[in-house]
């Protein structure tokens, strides 16, 4: 009787397994391995290290992280606990690749585009001027060739990246001056990184890197003219309606930024099976929590903005954007004309934006367009 219960746990936790798995990041690594839940040693307690880039309590960012090691430790019974530091509280908040890469902390949180400098295909994982939204790419990633790809050109790092998180459509900025044409961004500067930020430039304004912290100070003593951030939560937090009243939409340069779990693969796989999942169920989870969460946040900030503190909504005119839409044409044409790996990405990437393109059209669009 003893035997047939252990037999009938054995195959509903492969079965669980094999379910979980269906539909997620390729489970290549997890098919060659022996389910080995049964052997779980119930004493054993794993401490992992989770690094972000994000400063250190920062709303919907940090504080998801931190859910998530919450969400890990309770699944697993209190079996694997994870430390999360915040940018700047163990290592500089830009090295948190590199620390993934080498195994000096198990796991961090970011966006893809930080890393373009080491991998210049990475940014189509983060955030593409005019690209796909939050949905889009989510289905490029989960249910397209994204994701696999986007193990591909982490694997030579020793990494798995997870999607984890999406910031939604962001807001275009704030500006201390009115933007009615092409001219108007002539000579302007701008904190606008990324892809984003080689359009402005070629737009004639000048993209400025500026780290989150400085920004508020480099645009109250006119060091910038204009800063883009992430929406009215966050931007709210950041006090900038204090220093610049103009609040353009929509955010062209950043539709959907993509947040990213990175985890240490060989770590990952020194872990039961079973924590190893219980990892990635977490990251799921986290990512749709962030999408809600910061759907929610914006809607109540962006009124507050308006209505509390007198700030000016705009849109960009449509030629502006239209401009921008070329220069962006352009500034990804170079990227792929030199980099093999950015144009094997992109061609995926504009393959399946061209394919959703025409379901979201006659489905999302269609649909907004019959609320006006
Ligand atoms: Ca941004």
């Amino acid at each position: 009787m003893m035997r047939r219960r252990k037999f009938i746990s054995k195959s509903l936790s492969a079965a669980a397994v094999a379910g979980t798995c269906a539909g997620l990041v390729s489970c290549d690594t997890e098919k060659q391995q022996e389910v080995n839940t049964p052997n779980i040693n119930f004493n054993k307690t794993y401490r992992w290290k989770m690094v972000t880039t994000w400063p250190p309590n920062f709303p919907v960012l940090d504080e998801g992280c931190k859910l998530l090691a919450k969400w890990v430790e309770e699944m697993s019974g209190g079996r694997m606990k994870i430390h999360v530091y915040g940018g700047g509280e163990l290592i500089p908040a830009l090295e948190c690749f590199d620390a993934v890469s080498n195994g000096a902390v198990e796991m961090g949180h970011g966006v893809a585009y930080y890393w373009a400098g080491k991998v210049p295909a990475a940014q189509f994982f983060g955030a593409v001027p005019f690209g796909m939204n939050a949905n889009q790419s989510n289905s490029w990633v989960l249910a397209g060739e994204g994701g696999k790809l986007w193990e591909e050109i982490y694997e030579p790092f020793d990494i798995l990246p997870i999607t984890c998180g999406n910031t939604g459509i962001q807001m275009g900025g704030w500006f201390n001056r009115d933007i009615n044409s092409l001219e108007d961004i002539k000579g302007l500067k701008m904190r606008i990184p990324g892809l984003g930020g080689k359009v402005f430039n070629k737009a004639g304004g000048t993209a400025v890197l500026v780290s989150g912290s400085e920004i508020y100070t480099n645009l109250e003593r006119g060091v910038i003219d204009a800063t883009e951030w992430i929406g009215p939560y966050h931007d709210y937090k950041m006090g900038f309606y204090q220093v610049a009243k103009n609040y353009y939409y929509p955010g062209w340069h950043e539709p959907g930024a993509t947040l990213e779990l990175l985890i240490n693969k060989s770590k990952l796989l020194e872990l039961p099976l079973d924590l190893q999942q219980i990892i990635k169920t977490a990251a799921y989870q986290l990512n749709d929590w962030m999408g809600a969460e910061f759907d929610a946040k914006n809607a109540i900030y962006l009124k507050k903005l308006i209505d509390e503190e007198g700030v000016l909504l705009k849109q960009f005119p449509s030629d502006v954007l239209s401009a921008l839409k070329r220069y962006t044409d352009e500034t990804i044409e170079e990227l792929t004309d030199r980099d093999a790996t950015s144009k094997k990405v992109y061609e995926s990437y504009s393959k399946f934006r061209d394919s959703v393109s025409v379901w979201s059209n006659i489905s999302d669009r269609a649909y907004y367009d019959s609320l006006t």
